[in-house]
């Protein structure tokens, strides 16, 4: 038995084609651990798994479901590269299966096979019809909507025969695309927002910033948001098998704004502050962009005109994988990747206790830098980082 995975192949040519597919390999082999697969090599315009007799198929469709990269797969049996085979074969495979019309789909890439595709799919078709039409007399053939279709797909030395696409979650093999830092705060959006980033290829790296202060956890972390977090990045490791996690205090940056600052400006100034230490810790980890679960939405922080001004703190790009996204579509994503039940489960970030009944939803950089003028800024920063906690989870 074998699975064969078949990935889109716009766009890949060249160098790019060799990294993309070695990659997919890589990812594909670790997501297989243990589930008894022999082998995983590349064929042409596919990759191709050996499984053992053992393999269970039901634990392979789940591994192989979170493979980015891969668009469709589909476990099939093989037979040897001659019409007479094939024929049988195909016979042999559809004998056991319920269904009154069926139709042959052959893909044919090894030119040197003597048929054309059309020409498999008569014969093989014409045998099917003569042979099983004892046993199934309303046997029937039906191009355009039959009950079953076997798929035959002639490459290299092979010949493979399926009844299934298995669609896959396409998108490009984690780390094709480089590192980000994907910034991460126990809410339902930034995991959404990190699923996405990890579908186009880009390996992240989770940052939390907490407000934990030893003696008021009990009050006021209903649920400890770094618990919360891990088990987040622990659901997303079946998309990316290991992260790493940097914790962050940040109690005494918002004490600092909070006591200093005008209180309406309080969110923006925490904000480009999260932004700032990303920043830093992005350059540590040769990391190419930060990610965030930000929304253009009227609520405090993101407004575009305060988008605006809290990314003008960094440098580096940030990328908003959701800003497109109605909220219920981001609930059901995060509903299907299976973060939105420990995402809802109660926190409190301590900033709301110090909340503006009213923040500012068209700050203006002038003013907001001015404020910031009354933190040390650079110490802050560099005060956190010293305090970092790292893990790999
Ligand atoms: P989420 O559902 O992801 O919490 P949200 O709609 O609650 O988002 P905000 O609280 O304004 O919106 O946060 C916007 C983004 O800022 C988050 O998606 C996340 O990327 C980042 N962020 C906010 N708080 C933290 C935190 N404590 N640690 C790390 N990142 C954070
Ligand atoms: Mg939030």
């Amino acid at each position: 038995m074998y699975v064969i995975c078949h990935y889109a192949e716009i766009g890949l040519k060249g160098k790019n084609r060799k990294f993309f597919e070695e990659k997919l390999i890589e990812n594909l082999k670790k997501s297989l651990v243990g589930l008894s697969c022999r082998k995983v090599q590349r064929i042409s315009g596919r990759i191709l798994i050996e499984l053992d007799e053992k393999a269970k198929e039901s634990k392979i469709k789940e591994a192989l479901k979170n493979v980015f990269g891969v668009a469709h797969f589909s476990f099939a049996v093989s037979c040897e590269q001659e019409i007479e085979a094939i024929k049988k074969k195909s016979a042999e495979f559809l004998k056991s299966k319920k269904f009154e019309t069926f139709r042959i789909e052959t893909k044919r890439s090894e030119k040197d096979f003597p048929l054309t595709s059309q020409e498999v799919n008569e014969k093989v078709g014409e045998y099917i019809l003569e042979n099983l039409k004892v046993q199934n007399a309303k046997l029937g053939v039906d191009l355009k909507n039959p009950d079953i279709t076997c798929f035959i797909e002639i490459v290299e030395k092979y010949v493979f025969l399926y009844l299934e696409k298995i669609k896959g979650q396409g998108g490009l093999p984690i780390g094709v695309s480089g590192k980000a830092i994907s910034l991460l705060s126990g809410g339902i959006d930034s995991p959404v927002a990190s699923f996405y980033g990890m579908r186009r290829g880009i390996r992240m790296v989770f940052l939390h910033f907490h407000t934990q202060e030893p003696e008021k956890i009990q009050s006021i972390q209903k649920q400890n948001s770094i618990e919360k977090t891990k088990k987040i990045i622990r659901t997303l490791n079946k998309y990316q098998f290991s992260s790493k996690f940097y914790l962050i205090p940040f109690l005494n940056i918002q004490k600092g704004i909070f006591q200093k600052t005008n209180p309406e400006l309080g969110c923006i100034l925490c904000r480009r502050f999260m932004f700032r230490i990303a920043e830093v810790l992005a350059e540590k980890e040769k990391a190419e962009a930060l990610i965030t679960g930000e929304n253009i939405g009227q609520v405090a922080s993101q407004t575009l005109v305060n988008i605006r001004v809290t990314e003008e703190a960094v440098n580096i790009p940030v990328l908003r994988p959701l800003i497109g996204m109605d909220k219920k579509d981001i609930i059901d994503k995060a509903k299907e990747i299976e973060t939105f039940d420990t995402s809802i489960l109660a926190e409190e970030f301590y900033c709301h206790e110090f909340l503006a009944k009213h923040p500012e939803t068209k700050a203006n950089l002038e003013k907001v830098k001015e404020e910031e003028k009354k933190l040390d800024v650079e110490k802050l920063i560099k005060e956190a980082i010293k305090k970092a906690k790292v893990e790999i989870i």
